[in-house]
Order: C-alpha cells, then sequence, then structure tokens
C-alpha cells in the first residue's frame, strides 16, 4: 500500500557546519525501514546532504527551484541541479513561498511539470489561512490550489508525488490541527485527486500533514486512514525528535 514519508523541512536553518552535524547525527539514528523519511535543506546545505547520505536510506531534496534547466535566473537552484547531486524531492508551493515571496499557482504548476520531467518527486504544499478556516473556505482554497497547480500533469505521473496538506495557521506556531480536521481534509484531497484522475490513482498519490507535527502528536495523526505521512519544519532540527517521527510505528 502507501508507504509512510516523514520529510523534515529545515527551512533557512542550519549553516554548512551545522548541517554537517545534524546530517551525521541522523545518519547515526537507526530508522525504522517501512517508513520513508527524507530531509529537504536549504540549497547550500545540498551537496554536504548528497555526500553524507549516501548510502543510507535516507532521502533529500530541496526546499524550492526554478522550472527552468539554467540560464540568468539570479538566486535560483533548477532541476538539473538537484539531479546532479541525486536529490529525491523538491518541496514546491511551500505557504512561506506563496505568501513571502508572492509564488503563485501558475508558477508552481510550471514547477510541478518540471519536478516531472526532471524525474524530481514533488512534494505539493497546499494549505488555508486562519481567515479562509475561520470562513469555513478551507475546501474551497484547496481545491483552487490544487486544480491550478496539477495542470496539464498526467495520470501516470500524479500518483507519484507527495501533497502536503498544511494548513497556514498550524505552521510554525505550535497548534497542530485536530487529528480529526487533518484528516478531513487529507480525505478532501484525495477526492479531489479522484474527481480530477481516477479513484486508482487517489488511492496511491501519499497525503502527508504539516503544523507543528511533533513526537507527542505523530501517532494519533498517523493513525488515520489518509495520512500518509508528515512534513515537519521544527521538530525535524533535532536528531532525536526526527527520529522519534520516524520511529512512530514503535
Ligand atoms: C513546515 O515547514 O512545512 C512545517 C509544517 O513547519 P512546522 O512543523 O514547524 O510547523
Amino acid at each position: 500500500m502507501r508507504k509512510p514519508v516523514i520529510v523534515g523541512n529545515w527551512k533557512m536553518n542550519k549553516t554548512p557546519s551545522q548541517a554537517k552535524e545534524l546530517l551525521n547525527a541522523i545518519k547515526e539514528k537507526e530508522l525504522d525501514s517501512e517508513v520513508e523519511a527524507g530531509v529537504c535543506v536549504p540549497a547550500i546545505d545540498l551537496t554536504l546532504a548528497s555526500e553524507i547520505l549516501e548510502g543510507t536510506n535516507i532521502k533529500f531534496g530541496g526546499q524550492n527551484m526554478y522550472f527552468e534547466e539554467e540560464g540568468a535566473f539570479t538566486g535560483e537552484i533548477s532541476p538539473l541541479m538537484l539531479n546532479d547531486i541525486k536529490a529525491n524531492y523538491v518541496i514546491l508551493g511551500h505557504s512561506e513561498r506563496r505568501d513571502i515571496f508572492g509564488e503563485c499557482d501558475k508558477l508552481i504548476n510550471k514547477k510541478v511539470l518540471s519536478a516531472f520531467a526532471h524525474d524530481l518527486t514533488p512534494i505539493l504544499c497546499c494549505g488555508e489561512s486562519l481567515e479562509e478556516r475561520e470562513a469555513n473556505k478551507q475546501e474551497e482554497k484547496v481545491k483552487s490550489q490544487i486544480t491550478a497547480d496539477l495542470k496539464d500533469v498526467s495520470e501516470d505521473l500524479v500518483e507519484k508525488m507527495i501533497i502536503a496538506y498544511e494548513p497556514i495557521w498550524a505552521i510554525g506556531t505550535g497548534k497542530t490541527a485536530s487529528a480529526d480536521d487533518a484528516e478531513a481534509m487529507c480525505a478532501y484531497i484525495r477526492n479531489l485527486v479522484a474527481d480530477l484522475y481516477t479513484k486508482e490513482t487517489a488511492e496511491k498519490v501519499r497525503i502527508q500533514y504539516g503544523g507543528s507535527v511533533k513526537p507527542a502528536n505523530v501517532k494519533e495523526l498517523m493513525a488515520k486512514e489518509n495520512i500518509d505521512g508528515a512534513l515537519v519544519g521544527g521538530a525535524s532540527l533535532k536528531a532525536d525528535d526526527f527520529a522519534a517521527l520516524v520511529n512512530h510505528r514503535k
């Protein structure tokens, strides 16, 4: 069935020397091989992740990329760069990219298509703001994001991707959506994928919850039928906590 997947999003944390320490500490941990584990690190730490994690089961990836392969795009990294260091994932459409850096669905869609064209697994983030949640518009918001972000993505590709439902009000705030609310939205997203594609495809897509996931709440979240994993910010910055998240079934 769907393999559980726990991915750390380090965001803009860990200088290369700190990253080296954390990557080595994570590498030392005994991790449940039945759970896919990965880290998405700052661009400057990607080569280190590639070197240090080589030969382990721990996957890694970027937190963003541009859709073009190369050229005059100052400050960006490309899918070819991620390919060259054998990255597995790329996070796309994180709410911080959308809100702070003004990324729109049209751009995110180009990035999703480019990730697939370069054999990278997109971790596509979606989720509503507090205002939208209070107005009961979470489904509407997520539907418009996913429909736009997956435009022209074929069925054979979509089943390989990861979708991360991350309510913005729960990211880095310590407020977790209740396991029932998170499950309701992940189930909604699966039904949406079934509507856009087929039920079979929807059954294969892995859907993560993200928003203040920590060792204390991971079990309850992961017990839900439609929650296949977690995208984790803060708690992924400590090797012990990251290992506890990956080993939530033990
Ligand atoms: C995230 O960065 O995607 C995230 C969910 O962060 P946190 O776990 O810190 O809320």
